[in-house]
């Protein structure tokens, strides 16, 4: 039986009590967001009211440092479509929506944006169309970057490596922006992965997935909160758990190792008994030595990576805590641990 809950959009007037539950959640992590706090809200609260759909707003709290958190529990406190939920430290971005996920109550979809709004809220009816043209996920895609040549450079190449290296079909430029359909969302509350990579884990759980071309927007206010150690995190994450291409490549390193020390001992061969020459060449073996002496470096740092992971997989940690949660504007008790873990 669904709970009470009041929706200041629904069909009647505004202070309407309605026994239905949200339609769509929007949801959207925020770490140390106060200058753009204000306008993420007032943004939202204008989709809200044009939509007819009953949406709630799922915001996640990482940890921030700054008065975020303060500025989520006053809108949560006051406003019943807003869904706030608080880690108790940072753990990044896909954590942040994991937990975002986990939360959400949409009974259709939900629609995932970026705290700075970098992904246009608004977009929400488009790609609503989509999902009752009957497809589970509606992704962005990136038509411009309006970010440094460097970093746009960076991401084009990785997306297309991705692409290449991947055993799932993941789309070229295309984020953690998307609406997923409530079946979507409920497999992926099922992954118990640690190290999550949710775009490639979207792409793997399937259905009929559509692409949504978008401009994304600069950053409104702030700095972003990415670091390039972040980035190059989700870029290993992604690498990692959706190829096989790190392990089948050491395994082709050794092959041709084992051709071409092959040729060199077929030369060295013919030199000895047919030209009856003495094999020179001390320089290179100490080059060979050294080449493959690094080689097989990488090949054992590029199985450590899956060690560590099974390592940290097999621990079996909850993969966040829960600080604190309100929604329907009262503060919930939080469970111990219970809440967190992925069931
Ligand atoms: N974010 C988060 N936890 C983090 C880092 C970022 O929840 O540890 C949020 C951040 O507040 C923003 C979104 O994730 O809403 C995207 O971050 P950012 O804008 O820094 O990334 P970029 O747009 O540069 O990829
Ligand atoms: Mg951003």
């Amino acid at each position: 039986m669904p709970k009470k809950r009041t929706f200041a959009n629904s069909d009647t007037d505004s202070s309407y009590t309605t026994l239905l539950e949200p339609q769509i959640s929007i949801i959207a992590p925020l770490y140390n967001e106060t200058e753009s706090f204000p306008y993420l809200i007032s943004r939202l609260n204008a989709v809200m009211e044009k939509s007819p759909l009953r949406i709630e707003v799922v915001l996640i709290d990482d940890g921030s440092r700054d008065n975020t958190a303060l500025l989520m529990q006053q809108v949560a406190l006051t406003d019943a479509r807003y869904h706030c939920v608080f880690l108790s430290r940072n753990y990044g971005h896909q954590i942040a929506l994991t937990a975002g996920i986990a939360a959400a109550r949409g009974s259709e979809a939900l629609f995932i944006i970026d705290g700075d709004l970098q992904d246009p809220p608004e977009l929400l009816t488009e790609f609503y169309a989509k999902y009752q043209e009957g497809y589970d996920v509606v992704y962005a895609i990136r038509k411009k970057r309006k970010e440094n040549v460097l970093k746009r450079t960076a991401y084009a190449g990785f997306y297309r490596f991705m692409k290449a290296i991947s055993y799932v079909d993941m789309p070229l430029d295309s984020g953690d922006f998307s609406l997923i359909s409530r079946r979507v969302a409920d497999v992926l509350n099922q992954m118990p992965e640690e190290s999550r990579f949710i775009r490639g884990m979207r792409s793997w759980i399937g259905f009929k997935q559509i692409g949504v071309e978008y401009e994304r927007d600069a950053r409104l206010a702030g700095e972003p909160k990415y670091s390039f150690k972040m980035l190059q995190r989700l870029a290993y994450n992604g690498i990692f758990n959706f190829s096989e291409y790190p392990v089948k490549i050491i395994t082709r390193l050794g092959m041709l190792t084992i051709g071409v020390a092959m040729i060199y001992l077929i030369q060295t061969l013919i030199k000895r008994f047919v030209y009856h020459d003495v094999p020179q060449g001390f320089t290179a073996l100490l080059f060979v030595m050294v080449l493959f002496s690094g080689v097989q470096l990488i090949a054992l740092g590029l199985i450590g990576e899956y060690v560590l992971r099974i390592f940290f997989q097999a621990k079996g940690r909850p993969l966040y805590v829960l600080r604190d949660v309100i929604k329907d504007q009262q503060r919930q008790p939080v469970m111990p641990l219970k809440q967190a873990s992925l069931s």
